[in-house]
């Protein structure tokens, strides 16, 4: 449980809360100021309510007073009611509003956190790790296996995915310190930015560290902080979670402008995070040979020594 991002998710349900307050504070001066009789009404009920309390404290006959308290008071919460109906009102219009109606916006039920807490929290720590889809939209429950085409082939796009997604679906569910490190590769669209983010969603429930980043901003990022002067402190805590993560996602390996120094900073971040124990995620539409072009001999003997490497295959799926 990440505390800032919690104490965050409990002010925004104090915002929520707040709101719902007001909603129902300028229903009450609308419906007084258009249908007077309600305004009586509702001090009729306040008065009765001050007179049980009154014989409550005296201690007299205050079964009666309750009894008599109950009628008088749905009585007149009846005429409430039915006054509204007439012009035109929900008969409910008056009530409190709350957005949750489990915990009616107090974050917990019998001591217990609230659904509508955790989800506040949740959308936090997903917003947190940067994750490009949203993820209330994708995850492994949605995925849609047969956008991949299908052929008699053993090997055909559709059955290869299948077994991908198996895998990428046992590695979330299973993520532990032990996991593998993952390189996705193959052409452009067939998914893998996707995968990854199920993935991703999977571990942060379980309530793992996650980060994701394209590469290119993660160069970017590295370049900001080594040649600018000021010392930023917003690129700082990115340049920290890259590194600290439980799961570091590199999104599009390859489509950066490589220089000796992006190279560098690659081979410096995957070697520091496989020697801490860090796992990483990296997609790219490079071959394994190509990375070795590209970037270094040393740098594809780390990729594979300690990754398990997943290939996509077939047509870009975003086309149909
Ligand atoms: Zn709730």
């Amino acid at each position: 449980m990440n505390n800032t991002l919690f104490k965050k998710a409990q002010d925004m349900l104090s915002t929520i809360k707040l709101k719902n307050k007001l909603i129902h504070e300028e229903r009450t001066k609308e419906i007084y100021s258009k249908i007077q009789r309600i305004a009586e009404i509702d001090k009729e009920i306040s008065n009765l309510g001050i007179s049980l309390t009154r014989s409550m404290l005296a201690k007299k006959n205050s079964d009666e007073a309750l009894e008599e308290f109950k009628k008088g008071a749905s009585k007149l919460n009846m005429e409430k009611c039915e006054l509204l109906v007439a012009n035109g009102y929900k008969p409910d219009y008056l009530d409190e509003v709350f957005s949750c109606s489990m915990c009616h916006d107090e974050g917990y039920v019998d001591g217990k956190l609230c659904s509508c807490l955790e989800n506040l929290y949740k959308e936090l720590v997903y917003k947190a790790a940067n994750l490009p889809i949203l993820m209330d939209e994708q995850s492994f429950d949605t995925f849609n296996l047969d956008y991949y085409e299908d052929n008699d082939d053993e090997f055909s796009p559709r059955k290869t995915m299948e077994i991908i997604f198996n895998f990428c679906k046992n590695y979330a569910l299973t993520f532990a310190d032990d996991s593998k490190n993952l390189l996705m590769y193959g052409g452009t669209g067939l998914g893998k930015t996707m995968l990854s983010s199920c993935i991703a969603k999977e571990v942060i429930d379980k309530g793992f560290k996650v980060y994701y980043q394209p590469a290119y901003r993660i160069f970017s990022l590295f370049e900001s902080n080594k040649f600018s002067n000021e010392q930023d402190e917003a690129i700082k805590a990115q340049i920290k979670y890259i590194f600290n993560s439980d799961l570091l996602i590199i999104d599009d390996l390859g489509s950066e402008l490589v220089t000796t120094y992006t190279a560098e900073v690659l081979f410096d971040l995957i070697n520091t995070r496989i020697n801490s124990g860090k796992k990483t995620i990296i997609n790219t539409n490079l071959s394994l040979e190509d990375l070795e072009t590209i970037y270094s001999p040393r740098i594809s003997s780390r990729l594979t020594g300690n990754y398990t490497h997943l290939e996509f295959t077939g047509d870009d799926i975003r086309k149909m």
